[in-house]
Parts: structure tokens; sequence; C-alpha cells
């Protein structure tokens, strides 16, 4: 057991992607920490030396938040979330280098995104393991990262994962020159 506050990886969790990523990481013995996005200081966590920071969140507004507080802090960051049964992770932030958050929701809104939608109820069940299969993705990108394994498509993308299709898209992410939050 380690004492001191270093750790690789530190999740912001809010979604049941981040509870599974925890466990998994944990599972590869990798150094995590774990805190709940919406019971945390923001500004204890973010003076925590860490590799990486993962948040796991399907409100929006926690990344409007966070993009900004990673962007003045210039920490590097990951994110997963999920819509019905969709998942999505990326971009993988890293300030002055890449597209921001803010850049990517700019660039979605003006792109052709597919707009898939199932009518039928939520399947709590099906919904787990979509969760699964997201954090099973998300768990290899963060080894990729921590290993300094990462491929230049790892940065500037977005991956889309569609578990119930068995389809998975890339989406390329540019920076936005004028982006309020990473524009100068
Ligand atoms: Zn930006």
């Amino acid at each position: 057991m380690k004492t001191n506050d270093k750790f690789d990886i530190i999740i912001l969790s809010g979604n049941s992607i981040g509870e599974i990523t925890f466990k998994k990481l944990q599972q590869n013995s990798v150094n995590t920490a774990k805190f709940h996005v919406e019971e945390m200081n923001p500004e204890e966590i973010l003076s925590k030396d860490c590799e990486l920071f993962v948040l796991c969140s399907d409100k929006m507004e926690n990344y409007e938040f966070f993009n900004r507080m990673f962007n003045s802090k210039r920490k590097k960051w990951l994110s997963a979330r999920m819509n019905e049964y969709i998942g999505e992770i990326g971009p993988i932030v890293i300030p002055k280098r890449t597209a921001c958050f803010k850049c990517y929701t700019i660039r979605k809104l003006s792109a052709d995104y597919l707009e898939r939608k199932e009518n039928a109820p939520i399947d709590l069940k099906k919904k787990d393991i979509c969760a699964e299969i997201i954090a099973d993705i998300l768990v290899l990108k963060i080894m990729k990262i921590i290993g300094n394994d990462e491929d230049i498509k790892d940065f500037n993308s977005v991956i889309e994962i569609d578990p119930i299709n068995n389809a998975i898209f890339r989406h390329t992410v540019l920076k936005v020159p004028n982006c309020e939050v990473c524009g100068v």
C-alpha cells in the first residue's frame, strides 16, 4: 500500500464506466485513486500528482467545468461517457498540445455525427453490459498512455462505441483556433 499521494491514475467517477474501470485498473496493479465527481473538492483533487486524470460522467456540465480546470492547471486528461447504449471515449486532452473538450463539442455540433436512438425503453442489464465493454476499451487506452505507448492516432480523436451493433467509429477532433478555453 502506498501512503503518499502520487497516483498513476485518478478517476473522477460519476457513472458505471468509472466504477468498472477503477476495478479493472486495480486488477492490473495500476496505482489508481477514485473520487466521486459530485462529492469531491475539485481544487484538492487537482493539486494531487498523477500521470492522467480520467473523467467518467454522463453530465455535460462536468465536462465544461473540468475542461476549464484541467486547461488552466495544465493537466492531461481523458474521459468516457455513455448515452443510451452508445459509448464515447476521448479525446485525450493535453493542454497546449491537443484540442480540448470544448473544441470537440464545437466540432461535433458542426459535423454529421450519426444520431442513433433506440425507441425501446432502456434495458438496464443491456446497459451494464455496454458499460463493461466501454470500460474494457478505456482500460486499454489508459494502459497505453501510462506505458508511453500511445499511437499518434490516439490523440485528436474520439472513439464512439456501439456495442449493440458491434460498431466502433473514430472521429478526428481538430483544435478550434479561437476556442474560448484553449485558443490563444
Ligand atoms: Zn479548445
